[in-house]
């Protein structure tokens, strides 16, 4: 098995995993298909809906007696792409138990010619409690070194599921023993749970810290993640694969899956999709099928909304733009909102594995885009790397006021020259401050922003220009320069009360009233009259 990734965005990554059975481009869905009864056979998955890899319960056929003489799962289940077989895990999450030892498991999935098989480990669940997901993760771990023993096809690749349920100290320590192990998949175990009652917060948490303490070089599964509402979302936290059987489950209650959450087919009246089950038909006359049919329209058309969101994010990923991709899934529900919000709490690990620059621009909306990682990495290099101009004993901080970057630049190059005390920074939504030296510079030359930002962001615009005042202790005064918004009003407000409290000498300017600057800072000095140029001309010039 081999895994090469070849594009990267925030955490997402797009990759080739390479097993025995073929290539598979991650992220990828691997549909959950049941071995005794398919709705939709896995070759009509194969050949008509591009489903390259699916997963299938190696312990559910081991268990009934007519199976016994399965030797190859391809053929079993006539499906020619890559097969994973996952070991039991979710029926003991259910059922308490399976009739198979670990050992066991190894040996069938080995016999039946999986490309990808999973230790029997031991799930942790949502509801444990801590002494009971320790002892989850205890188990795990010594049944993966039993694994690791039991193991003698170097073809297959192997996964190792890491437990510890909602307790991200004992998720970390699981994901830790696992790698000592070197596993050659890495699997978040049990979030099912977690994912069915809408704990994005928690499943953010469990998510990185798995991700941060397994290998980066190895892909990361996410088990029975399945509604295509939160697969960008993991995405951006480092999943690579999934499997869920939700395409089924949810076509069984006549439930119909889009990107943005989930529909009823009994009260729909238009199918907003383009997939060939929908494109021949209407909501009536699915209704007015047999159940079998509409279960079989619902799963088809459910798995095809799945596979066309991975191509989405795929998109996004090659493009640069998976940052903004979230934002707008995460609109689908409140609580996909608030596991995006969680990032706040992760954002710098997020900032320093993204990859820090792009082609594409930086789209800022709200205080949301606050934890983008281009955002966070500039705001950490301005504090850690920067250092005022030495001679400079005044800043004025003056508006970028135009969006788009060719029109900013032009617009702030309109500026006074000061001289060599006075230094010149610019700011806009959501950067409050980028010395004018770097306003050339990526992420600031490249965001779109709103003209009006919101509160958060204001507050944020404030809190890092008191972070910079703070470690650039040379400016004697601030003079704040507005264009007659409020915004930036209350920005100077805020900025006011910060050079109270560290001794500076604050002033407020009107952009009108900018001419009259260099005399009110300086005083009268003749140097400094009349010296009123655009950066553009001084550029000219030299
Ligand atoms: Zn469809």
């Amino acid at each position: 098995m081999s895994f090469e990734i070849s594009r990267r965005d925030v955490l997402g990554r797009i990759g080739i995993l390479e097993t025995k059975s073929g290539k598979l481009e991650t992220p990828a869905l691997l549909p959950v298909v049941n071995p005794l009864v398919q709705e939709i056979p896995p070759h009509v998955m194969f050949e008509r809906l591009g489903c390259k890899a699916l997963i299938t319960n190696a312990y559910l056929i081991s268990r009934r007696s007519e199976n016994t003489g399965v030797t190859n799962i391809h053929d079993f289940l006539d499906f020619p792409g890559i097969i994973a077989t996952d070991s039991g895990a979710y029926q003991i999450l259910r059922y308490g138990e399976v009739e198979i030892s670990p050992l066991e498991v190894i040996r069938y999935q080995e016999s039946i010619q999986t490309d990808i098989g999973v230790i029997l480990d031991l799930p942790t669940g949502s509801r444990a409690s801590k002494a009971r997901a320790t002892e989850t993760v205890r188990e795990t771990i010594r049944r993966a070194d039993e694994a690791k023993k039991a193991i003698t096809r170097r073809d297959i690749a192997w996964v190792g599921p890491i437990q510890g349920g909602t307790f991200p100290d004992l998720v970390a320590h699981s994901a830790r023993e696992m790698a000592k192990r070197e596993f050659d998949i890495y699997a978040l175990g049990s979030p099912t749970e977690v994912m069915e009652q809408y704990l994005f917060p928690d499943l953010a948490d469990m998510i990185l810290a798995a991700k941060t303490n397994v290998p980066s070089s190895a892909p990361f599964h996410l088990f029975g993640a399945g509604h295509p509402f939160m697969f960008a979302f993991a995405v951006a936290l480092g999943c690579d694969l999934f499997d869920s059987a939700a395409y089924i489950l949810y076509a069984r209650r006549g439930r119909y899956l889009t990107n943005a959450g989930t529909l009823h087919l009994e009260d729909m009246e238009y199918f907003p999709c383009g997939c060939s089950a929908c494109d021949n038909s209407t909501p009536d006359q699915v209704r007015s099928r047999p159940p079998t049919d509409r279960t079989r329209f619902l799963a088809e058309h459910n798995l095809s909304a799945c596979l066309q969101e991975i191509e989405t994010i795929k998109e996004a990923i090659a493009e640069g733009r998976l940052w903004e991709l979230i934002e707008v899934r995460c609109r689908g529900h409140p609580s996909l909102l608030e596991g995006l919000r969680r990032i706040e709490k992760h954002k710098s690990h997020l900032a320093h594995a993204a990859p820090s620059t792009k082609r594409k621009g930086v789209f800022f909306f709200d205080s949301t885009s606050l934890q983008r990682p281009e955002y966070v990495t500039y705001l950490e290099r301005l504090v850690r790397d920067y250092e005022q101009p030495k001679a400079a004993t005044t800043m004025v901080l003056m508006p970028a006021t135009r969006r788009g970057p060719k029109d900013r630049a032009s617009k702030s190059m309109e500026r006074v020259e000061f001289g060599q005390k006075v230094h010149v920074c610019l700011y806009c939504p959501p950067y409050g401050i980028v010395p004018s030296e770097l306003e050339d510079t990526f992420p600031f030359m490249h965001t779109e922003f709103p003209e009006q930002p919101d509160a958060g962001t204001i507050k944020a615009m404030a809190e890092a220009i008191r972070i910079y005042l703070v470690k650039n202790k040379a400016y004697q005064s601030l003079v704040f320069v507005h264009s007659n918004k409020s915004w930036q009003k209350r920005l100077g407000r805020m900025c006011a009360h910060t050079c109270r409290e560290m001794g500076l000498k604050f002033s407020f300017h009107g952009r009108h009233k900018l001419s009259n600057l260099p005399i009110e800072i300086l005083g009268n000095q003749e140097r400094y009259r009349d010296k009123i140029v655009t950066n553009k001309l001084a550029r000219k010039k030299s």
